[in-house]
C-alpha cells in the first residue's frame, strides 16, 4: 500500500501508455474521448488538444473502419497526448490502429468473441510494447455468462468476464493489461471494481459508463469513481458524459485535485452559499470569477464571500479571498486583510492579486500595501453591517417568533 493525500492506495503493476505511466504508483491519470469521426484527423486532433488543456492525459478516439485507422495514423504523431484506439468489433481494425502505431488498445470482450482474433492481437501488441485495455461494460456481456447468472449483470459476471479474456491474453505472454469493469448503475460499478482489485493487479480504469448529461452524470461519475479511489482502488479514470468532452476532461482533473490526487492546475474557487447577510449576488459574482479564471493556471484557492461580517473568517485558510460590505470589496490574502475596492472591481481585483500571489508569493505581495488600514476598512464595515442588521441577518428570530405565536 503506498499513502496519498491519506488514502491508502491499493499498488498495482505499471504499464506504459506512450510516455504517460499508469499504475504502480503514477499519478492517477484523466482520460477522455473524443467525438469526432477519427477520419477527419484535423477536427479530432484540434479536439485532442482541446482535452489535453482542460486536463486530459490521455485521449481514446474510435477505430471503427479504415478511414479512422488511416486517421490516426496521422493524428498519433502530432498528438500531445498518448492515443487510445476503442476497438469495437472487428479484430482487424485493432491490428490497423496498431499499424497506424496508437499508444493503447482497447477491446471489450463482449464484442471481440473469439478466442484466436483476441490471440492475435495480443501476440501483435506484445512484439510492439501496447498495452491493451480490457473494457468490460456491463450493457454488453457475453451472452454465455449473462445465462450463467441468472439473466442478470452481476459484479462477479463482469469480473469473470475480465479474468476470462485475461487467459487468452496470458496464453501468449502478454501482460501489458489495463482494466475496467464499467456500469451505468454506480453501486454495480463499486461492487465489480472492489471485486476485481482483490483478485488482480493490473490497474485499474475507473468509469461509469453511460453516465448522461450533468448535472446528474456528474453526480453519478463522481460518486462511483470518488468512492473507488477513496479506498485506494484505481490508476487512471474516465468521466462518460453526453456532454463536450472538454467537460469530461475537467471534471475528471477537477476531481483529482480535490481528493488531493493530483496538484492543482488551476485556480480552486470556493464560495460561500450566500444567505441574508449577503452584500452581493454571489452565484453571480462566483460565475463571472469562474469565467476570469477559467484559462489561467494558477494554482491557488480563491474564495468569493457574500458578506465582510463572516467571509473573510470563514475563508481563512484560503490564498486569496474577497467579501462584500458596504458596497466595498474587502481583499483579503490568507485571512488578512489586504485592500479594499470598488463593488464593480471585485472580479478584476481577484485576478489582479491572484497573478501577483502566483508570480512574488503572498507575503511579497502583502508588502506592497497598508494590511493595518485595509483591516481598518474591513472592520469599519463589518460593524457598519451587524448594526445594520444584528446578530439575526437571516432573521430567523422573527419566524421563531411568529412560529411560537400560531402554536401557542
Ligand atoms: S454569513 Fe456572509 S459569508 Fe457566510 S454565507 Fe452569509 S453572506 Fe456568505
Amino acid at each position: 500500500m503506498e499513502v496519498q493525500a491519506g488514502i491508502e492506495r491499493r499498488v498495482t503493476r505499471q504499464v506504459m501508455v506512450g510516455d504517460v505511466p499508469v499504475g504502480g504508483g503514477a499519478p492517477i491519470t484523466v482520460q477522455s474521448m473524443t467525438v469526432t469521426r477519427t477520419a477527419d484527423h484535423e477536427a479530432t486532433l484540434q479536439q485532442i488538444y482541446d482535452l489535453a488543456m482542460a486536463g486530459a492525459d490521455i485521449v481514446r478516439c474510435t477505430c471503427n473502419e479504415l478511414e479512422a485507422a488511416e486517421g490516426l495514423a496521422r493524428i498519433v504523431p502530432r498528438s500531445p497526448v498518448p492515443i487510445v484506439a476503442d476497438i469495437h468489433h472487428q479484430y482487424r481494425m485493432a491490428l490497423a490502429a496498431l499499424e497506424a502505431g496508437v499508444h493503447c488498445l482497447r477491446l471489450n470482450p463482449g464484442n471481440i468473441r473469439k478466442p484466436e482474433h483476441i490471440r492475435t492481437v495480443a501476440a501483435e501488441a506484445r512484439d510492439r510494447g501496447v498495452p491493451i485495455r480490457i473494457g468490460v461494460n456491463g450493457g454488453s456481456l457475453h451472452p454465455d455468462l449473462y445465462a450463467k447468472y441468472g439473466g442478470r449483470v452481476t459484479a462477479e459476471a463482469m469480473v469473470e468476464s475480465a479474468l476470462d479474456e485475461i487467459r487468452f491474453f496470458e496464453d501468449v505472454d502478454f501482460d501489458l493489461i489495463k482494466i475496467s469493469v464499467k456500469a451505468s448503475s454506480v453501486p454495480l460499478m463499486i461492487e465489480a471494481y472492489r471485486q476485481l482489485s482483490e483478485v488482480t493487479d493490473f490497474p485499474l480504469h475507473l468509469g461509469v459508463t453511460e453516465a448522461g448529461p450533468p448535472p446528474a452524470g456528474l453526480i453519478k461519475s463522481t460518486a462511483g469513481i470518488g468512492a473507488l479511489l477513496a479506498q485506494g482502488i484505481g490508476d487512471t479514470i474516465r468521466y462518460s458524459l453526453t456532454a463536450d468532452p472538454v467537460e469530461e476532461a475537467r471534471a475528471g482533473r477537477a476531481l483529482l485535485e480535490a481528493m488531493g490526487l493530483r496538484e492543482r492546475k488551476n485556480v480552486d474557487l470556493i464560495a460561500c452559499p450566500s444567505c441574508g447577510r449577503a452584500e452581493i449576488d454571489v452565484v453571480a459574482v462566483a460565475e463571472e470569477a469562474m469565467a476570469a479564471f477559467a484559462d489561467r493556471e494558477i494554482p491557488l484557492q480563491v474564495a468569493v464571500m457574500g458578506c465582510v461580517v463572516n467571509g473573510p473568517g470563514e475563508a481563512r485558510d484560503a490564498d486569496l479571498g474577497i467579501a462584500a460590505g458596504n458596497r466595498r470589496g474587502h481583499l483579503f490574502v490568507k485571512g488578512r486583510n489586504a485592500a479594499v475596492v470598488r463593488e464593480d472591481e471585485m472580479v478584476d481585483a481577484l485576478v489582479e492579486w491572484a497573478v501577483l500571489i502566483h508570480e512574488e508569493g503572498a507575503e511579497a505581495a502583502l508588502a506592497r500595501v497598508d494590511t493595518e488600514k485595509a483591516r481598518r476598512e474591513a472592520d469599519k464595515d463589518r460593524d457598519r453591517l451587524l448594526a445594520e442588521q444584528g446578530d439575526d441577518a437571516n432573521d430567523a428570530g422573527t419566524r421563531i417568533e411568529l412560529i411560537r405565536r400560531h402554536t401557542s
